[in-house]
C-alpha cells in the first residue's frame, strides 16, 4: 500500500490536495477522495468518505 493521500503523493495535486469539501463545507481540509454523489464525481474529504462508506451520508 502506497501513501497516495499523503506527503509526496499529493504534492502535485491542486493546492496540495487542500480545498473545501463539498459535503461538510469545511475548508483547508484535504479533499482527495473521489466519490459519486447524485451521479456526479466529486472530491471529498477523508471524514466524508468514511461516513459515506458507512452509510451515514448521501
Ligand atoms: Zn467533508
Amino acid at each position: 500500500m502506497s501513501k497516495a493521500h499523503r506527503g509526496k503523493g499529493i504534492a502535485g495535486t491542486y493546492n496540495r490536495g487542500r480545498g473545501t469539501c463539498p459535503v461538510c463545507k469545511k475548508d483547508g481540509v484535504k479533499v482527495l477522495y473521489e466519490q459519486e454523489i447524485n451521479g456526479e464525481k466529486v472530491k471529498i474529504c477523508k471524514v466524508c468518505k468514511a461516513s459515506i462508506k458507512n452509510g451515514k451520508t448521501a
